[in-house]
């Protein structure tokens, strides 16, 4: 019987199924949000509710947990910090900082040698211009993205609206011709040992991920090339915990790291029914200063996000054996919300 309990900050799916992983490890779970209906608090020990600024909160927060992780990194960097000072936050505050900004990211990765699509940091229409080398292009604001919100596709200059204003930071990013996506995910241990998962094939639909597979079909060396930088990554960054590699593989066959997750991915997903230890498990003995235990994959695997009005029909279907539902029992059905997944294994 372990007594530790973890903190985790933000209450999705996510945050759900690292409560569900450490009850499994009898380890204890206090969740912090600012949404009151975020469904993580169906699975946690411990519910607080509150704007990620209020100082009450947190040290409510603070006196409840051992150690604090997050399950989304778009956190207020000096949030974390705060806590940092009095209880551990893994990942650290640190990494989080370079991974949440998209500059900083490309620009470690691109330091210590490992390729990105060609890109510029961006504050107005006239640095568009200077770069139109990188068109046809993708305008990402350079904090605060995900599932591609705030995402600007640019064929052209023509595209570059007049009266468009800069309020936010933006990288531009060359349009990569895609000939396949993959991502590792990865988890470091605080004795500094490593697993890393075999990567996943994953298809996005509007620059949201839909399906995502193993194995996935790609050749030996792109295997491991994938795997060895993700490594790279880890160490460099001194991570502890579970993180996501997101790469593109262009027409040549090159590997390019798209982004960072420092955070357990909706890719990794899969690996709750296909491995013995899945990436939350990984995550939640990684932060808590459990060792690491040998890791097997015992089925192949698909995974399908179910998005807004489809987890009606989801909910009503029956399942075999090898198909796992998860009901991610959000409050509101929304256009393109991740509402659920189902994994369904593959001898
Ligand atoms: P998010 O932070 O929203 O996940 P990403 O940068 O990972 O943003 O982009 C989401 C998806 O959009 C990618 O997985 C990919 O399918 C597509 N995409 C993003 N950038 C590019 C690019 N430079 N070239 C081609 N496709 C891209
Ligand atoms: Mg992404």
């Amino acid at each position: 019987m372990s007594d530790i309990t973890l903190g985790i900050i933000g209450s999705g799916q996510l945050g759900s199924l690292l409560c569900q992983a450490a009850k499994k490890l009898n380890i204890k779970t206090v969740v912090f949000s600012d949404d009151e209906h975020g469904p993580a608090q169906n699975y946690s020990d411990q519910f607080i509710f509150g704007k990620y600024d209020d100082k009450d909160k947190i040290k409510e927060l603070i006196n409840k947990v051992d150690v604090v992780t997050y399950e989304f990194e778009n956190i207020p960097i000096e949030i974390l910090k705060n806590i940092d000072k009095e209880i551990k936050v893994l990942p650290k505050p640190k990494i989080n900082q370079i991974v949440q900004n998209r500059k900083l990211e490309k620009t470690f990765v691109n330091d210590i040698g490992i390729k990105t699509t060609d890109w510029a940091f961006i504050k107005s229409a006239e640095d568009i211009k200077k770069n139109k080398k990188l068109l046809p292009g993708i305008l990402k604001t350079n904090t605060l993205g995900y599932d591609g919100h705030g995402q600007f596709v640019l064929d052209s200059l023509d595209d570059v609206k007049k009266d468009w204003c800069f309020t936010a930071d933006y990288i531009l990013e060359k349009k990569i011709k895609l000939r396949k996506e993959i991502s590792v995910i990865i988890s470091r241990f605080s004795n500094h040992e490593i697993y890393t998962y075999e990567p996943i094939e994953n298809i996005h639909k509007d620059q949201i991920l839909k399906h995502s597979k193993i194995p996935a079909e790609i050749t030996d060396e792109i295997f491991k090339e994938a795997q060895d930088k993700a490594k790279l990554i880890a160490e460099k960054l001194d991570y502890i915990g579970t993180m996501c590699v997101e790469y593109f593989i262009d027409q040549n066959n090159t590997l390019l790291v798209n982004e960072i997750a420092p955070r357990v991915h909706n890719s990794g997903h899969l690996t709750i029914n296909a491995f013995n230890i899945s990436q939350f498990e990984n995550h939640v003995r990684a932060v808590c200063g459990l060792n690491n235990i040998i890791v097997q994959k015992f089925f192949n695997a698909e995974m399908t996000n179910i998005l807004g009005k489809e987890i009606v029909e989801y909910r009503s279907k029956s399942y075999g054996d090898f198909e796992f539902f998860f009901d991610y029992k959000k409050k509101k059905i929304k256009d393109k919300r991740k509402m659920g997944h189902l994994t369904i294994l593959k001898k």
